[in-house]
């Protein structure tokens, strides 16, 4: 199965990367208007494979996406000096409408999976493009809070001393400040946070929850004060994604897609959890939140959409 990647900069190329790792499908193609960075990338991530698993990567045109069964856009600009973020996010929707019908010329039965930020933003720009052309919203998936939910299983797990994987915990809403870490939701094999904490004697006081709730708000925030990007965790969660939808897995992820309403908001994107198969979304779930947590999603939902009404779709 082939994989496409347009937009080989950090993000997109680093997904390639975790693609060959993972052995995820059997091509990658990677696209993009640098069309030196995308062979030079395509070049360097085969150079991988001898190390990892059998992927034939090569760097391409549009017309190269033909047969992809996924495609992710990972493609964007860069913020100029002085340039406000609706300015800019002004700029990443022009190379949407680009982009994106390019793309479904050539793959129009793949599903695409956004990863450009602001994502939730993105993918809603993207959805709008794509039925433009006669895609469903359900082949539009943004890579939304996949990676803030795994962070927060893996620093509850590593509070709680349990593997991560026993811990079934998601972060909703936008991915970015507004997100919101629903604990009422949190099971540990099963059972409630609270309860696994009395049975276990863990504790888990209010500042643990605070502490924990900053390390996944504020993740992305102390990465590029230290090295300027983010891209191996969101490169990883690309290529989980991709692999649930080439073997469909019907694996429940907390990926963002448009939704007709959320918590009262209406026509927008932000993550919540979706069953994910080879044909996209499956289904989304609006799981059963408290008065506060619902108050919190709402107000999330409301954030993306403000910034979706200043956009001229
Ligand atoms: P990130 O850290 O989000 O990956 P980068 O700037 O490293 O950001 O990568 C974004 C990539 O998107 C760049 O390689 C850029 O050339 C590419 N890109 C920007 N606009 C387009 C476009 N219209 N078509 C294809 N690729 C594009």
């Amino acid at each position: 199965m082939k994989t496409g990647i347009v937009g080989s900069g950090f993000v997109g190329a680093t997904a390639a990367y975790a693609l060959v790792m993972r052995g995820v499908g059997r091509r990658v193609v990677l696209v993009d208007m640098n069309k030196a960075r995308a062979a030079a990338e395509a070049d360097d991530i085969l150079h991988a494979v001898p190390f990892a698993h059998q992927l034939e990567v090569t760097s391409g045109e549009y017309a190269d996406l033909v047969g992809c069964k996924v495609v992710v856009v990972a493609a964007g600009v860069g913020q100029k000096p002085g340039e406000t973020r609706l300015e800019l996010l002004g700029r990443n929707a022009k190379v949407f409408e680009q982009v994106i019908p390019n793309i479904l010329n050539y793959a129009p039965q793949a599903i695409l999976l956004i990863a450009t930020n602001p994502v939730d933003v993105m993918t809603h720009i993207a959805a709008h493009y794509a039925a433009q052309m006669g895609v469903p919203s359900s082949h539009v998936i943004g890579s939304g809070t996949t990676l803030d939910t795994a962070r927060l299983r893996t620093l509850l797990g590593r509070h709680l001393k349990v593997d991560s994987q026993h811990i079934h915990a998601y972060v909703l809403g936008e991915h970015g400040d507004s997100e919101v870490l629903p604990w009422s939701l949190v099971t540990v094999g099963g059972i409630p946070l609270e309860e696994f904490c009395t049975d276990r004697e863990v504790s888990i006081c209010p500042d643990d929850y605070v502490e924990i709730d900053e390390k996944v708000r504020r993740a992305a925030y102390h990465i590029i004060d230290g090295k300027g990007a983010t891209y191996y965790g969101i490169g990883s969660a690309i290529a989980r994604i991709v692999e649930v939808i080439q073997q469909d897995e019907r694996s429940i992820l907390t990926v963002c897609t448009p939704m007709p309403d959320v918590a009262g908001v209406q026509n927008v994107t932000v993550s919540l959890p979706n069953l994910i198969g080879g044909e996209g979304i499956i289904q989304t779930f609006f799981p059963n939140l408290n008065p506060k947590e619902t108050a919190a999603l709402r107000a999330s939902a409301q954030t993306v959409r403000s910034v979706i009404d200043k956009l001229e779709l």
